[in-house]
């Protein structure tokens, strides 16, 4: 017979391996946090169970959360505007952070980053958040649509519950589960997650950096129109003064770890620097749900290990976000142009990053949220029972396979060589459950009316086949951002990376380039570390430039 008290019951129902982590974080919290949870009786038993065992786990973890419990049809049920059980309030007579659905895998991430966000309050928001969403007049109600098994989530619900606690007056912030609020996300046509809805008027898709997401909060609209207006008002300011023009030692193009980490290094040196960055900082990291790798952090979320990183390199640099360069030219000063002004560096770092790579066929634009994906693990819920194809022959595509594969969907794996590169264990996996695989083929169109229907294959011997499927992910792996590499006439790789020497030198004197555009095994780690040598070796070359000959110097400057 169990002698489990009920406390003990429900600080069981937490795994011995976060219960410890949750502990101390909740024993830290500043203040307390209050958490409703509603549920009603006979509908979606089993998530409203799940919901009220981990509320009621945290409640005897920590006396610093209170919570309540309420039926979604009592009086407080109705004051509170409930719309769907079970539903989770954080903190409702300060904030408007409500989880539709019960708070399971990833999304249970998201609940607890909640808590620690409530419990802090305004002091844990970032001063750019707070000034962004300053002058914010109306109401704004963001819907996150997100899925237990989608690691992208919780960073973009997390977005969301900041902004609702920067301005509780004007933000509402819902995290919606998919998964238990099916005939929701339909009507919201969602197709990816985590899928977002601002007021019911814009929607986007996928995890975003932060500032991005509180600017399209304020300006109700995608931030690529936002900057089209503010460069069409730029340009018409422009034509009244003359150009401005700014020297500085070095200016690194890219704020991702490699450019931040080079902007500590360089300023540090006695360089002048400056960091431009075309969206916000963080590169590939702040997209990153989980970094386990990075030495002195066992693991944390990739937009917090950003907030840190970017914090640090600000002590010493000018970081300019939404700086995008619109043109260089080589020269014995070498010219970076935006839409603000013209630098004149000395020597110019490229930490340009990586992007996704397309497949570029027709229908992959048109399908892309809905039937066309970068990431199985977020989207693969949606197509449960139906049909997938995969293409790539990379870890990324075997391990996306294996995971529809186990969700069951009927996968196929298109791949356009007769070898895959995946390691041995995940191509022994992908056999062992039988997954199809077409060798020597390319996906050349996706086909469909309002979604997608079939795709074009076509096999090296020529040979066409249209397939029948209800999605296509795409894991082709990653692109090098090299545009301003070439325009400076740097050499690139092959595989189109660009080439450098060990210390961070391209083929181009006084052009440096760090990080995952100069290809090899892309990690943050190497990344931080490349940019720090990159701005050791523009110290150097513009020292001895300097010292060892007065004409060069001359030429220079
Ligand atoms: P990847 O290793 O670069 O593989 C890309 C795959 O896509 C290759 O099979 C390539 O074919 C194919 N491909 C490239 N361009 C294509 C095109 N235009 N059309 C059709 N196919 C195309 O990329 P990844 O799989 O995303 O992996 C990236 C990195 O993350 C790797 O270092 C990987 O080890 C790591 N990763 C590890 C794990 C894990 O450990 N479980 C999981 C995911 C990713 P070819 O082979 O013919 O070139």
């Amino acid at each position: 017979m169990s002698t489990l008290s009920a406390e003990e019951k429900y600080r069981n129902f937490i795994p011995d391996e976060s219960r410890e982590y949750l502990e101390k974080l909740f024993a830290d919290f500043k203040r307390t946090v209050t958490i409703e949870v509603y549920t009603a009786e006979g509908e979606h038993r089993e998530y409203n169970e799940f919901t009220l065992n981990i509320c009621r786990a945290f409640n005897v973890m920590s006396d610093k959360i209170k919570l309540h419990e309420y039926a979604m049809d009592s009086e407080m049920g109705k004051k509170r505007d409930i719309i769907a059980t079970p539903t989770v309030l954080i903190s409702p007579e300060e904030y408007d952070i409500r989880f539709l659905g019960a708070p399971a895998g990833e999304e249970g991430r998201a609940l607890v980053e909640s808590l620690n966000l409530a419990s802090k309050g305004a002091e844990g928001i970032s001063d750019s958040t707070k000034e962004i969403l300053e002058p914010l007049e109306e109401n704004r109600l963001i819907k996150i649509f997100a899925s237990p098994t989608c690691p992208y989530c919780p960073g973009q619900a997390i977005n969301a519950f900041k902004a609702a606690i920067a301005r509780p007056d004007k933000i509402s912030a819902w995290n919606v589960s998919t998964l238990d609020n099916e005939n929701m996300a339909r009507e919201y046509n969602v197709g990816s997650v985590p899928h977002t809805d601002i007021n019911e008027t814009v929607t986007f898709t996928g995890l975003e950096p932060e500032e991005k997401f509180m600017l399209q909060l304020l300006f109700l609209k995608p931030l690529e129109d936002v900057i089209e207006e503010q460069k069409a008002a730029k340009k018409n300011e422009a034509k009244a003064s003359d150009t401005v023009y700014e020297d500085v030692d070095l200016v690194i193009i890219g704020g991702g770890p490699a450019g931040m980490s080079a902007g500590i290094y360089a300023k540090r040196s006695g360089l002048s620097c400056i960091i431009l960055e075309k969206q916000g900082v963080g590169g590939q990291v702040a997209l990153t749900p989980k970094v386990e790798n990075y030495p002195g952090f066992t693991n944390i979320q990739g937009f917090e290990l950003v907030e840190i990183l970017g914090s640090h390199a600000r002590e010493y640099t000018e970081i300019h976000q939404f700086a995008e360069v619109s043109d260089v030219k080589y020269g014995p000063r070498i010219e970076i142009t935006t839409e603000e002004k013209v630098y004149r560096a000395k020597g110019v770092l490229l930490a340009t990053g990586v992007n996704v790579r397309m497949l570029g066929v027709p229908g992959e634009d048109k399908f892309y949220g809905h039937g066309v994906s970068y990431c199985a693990t977020c989207d693969g819920n949606f197509y449960k029972g139906g049909k997938a194809i995969i293409v790539g022959g990379g870890n990324t595509a075997l391990t996306d396979a294996l995971h529809l594969k186990h969700l069951g969907i009927e996968t196929t794996i298109v791949h356009r060589g007769d070898k895959f590169r995946a390691e041995k264990v995940l191509q022994d996996s992908v056999n062992r459950e039988g997954i199809e695989i077409i060798w020597n083929s390319q996906v050349t169109e996706i086909i469909g009316e309002d979604q997608v229907e079939s795709a074009r294959i076509i096999n090296k011997d020529g040979t066409e086949t249209i397939k029948d499927t209800d999605v296509v992910f795409v894991a082709i792996g990653h692109t090098a951002n090299t545009e301003l590499a070439e325009k400076l006439g740097v050499e690139l790789r092959n595989d189109g990376f660009i080439q450098v020497d060990p210390t961070q030198r391209t083929s181009v004197e006084r052009v440096y380039a760090a990080g995952d555009v100069t290809g090899g095994v892309r990690q943050i780690i190497t990344a931080t570390g490349q940019g720090a040598a990159a701005a050791l070796t523009a110290f150097d070359d513009f020292t001895r430039l300097f010292e060892d000959t007065a004409q060069t110097e001359k030429n220079i400057w």
